[in-house]
């Protein structure tokens, strides 16, 4: 997806910062930080959300992201804190990046629900 802002990432060809990478998936900071830790999870493959990752290659992509992104947390000092691991899908949720993403966000109390 030659237009797509996070496959471009995934490609270096755009820079950002790069906390940690797996063979399929690549954690990086977001740029509009909303908590002292905001990384973004992603499948460096493109995916445009979480209902197209369909299938038994869905099934286990969308669990190695998961567990990809939890020791990201433990990396970053997250685990006595606890997180939110976050992925809007659509418009309602207010998607913006049709590339598969989850939000790590931690260093903070957070609320809930979410506005
Ligand atoms: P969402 O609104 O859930 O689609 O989230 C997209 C996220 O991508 C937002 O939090 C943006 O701040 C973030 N973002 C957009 N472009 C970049 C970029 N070039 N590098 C890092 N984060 C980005």
């Amino acid at each position: 997806m030659p237009d797509c802002i996070f496959c471009r990432i995934a490609a270096g060809e755009i820079p950002a910062t790069v906390v940690r990478r797996s063979g399929d998936a690549m954690a990086f900071r977001d740029l509009d930080p909303r908590a002292p830790t905001h990384v973004l999870v992603i499948p460096t493959a493109h995916v445009a959300a979480v209902r197209d990752a369909t299938g038994s290659d869905g099934e286990s992509l969308l669990g190695r992201l998961l567990q990809f992104a939890a020791e990201v947390a433990t990396d970053l000092g997250l685990d006595a804190g606890g997180y939110r691991l976050v992925t809007n899908t659509g418009p309602d949720a207010g998607q913006s990046v049709a590339h598969l993403h989850l939000h790590l966000l931690g260093g903070r109390r957070m609320s809930w629900p979410p506005g």
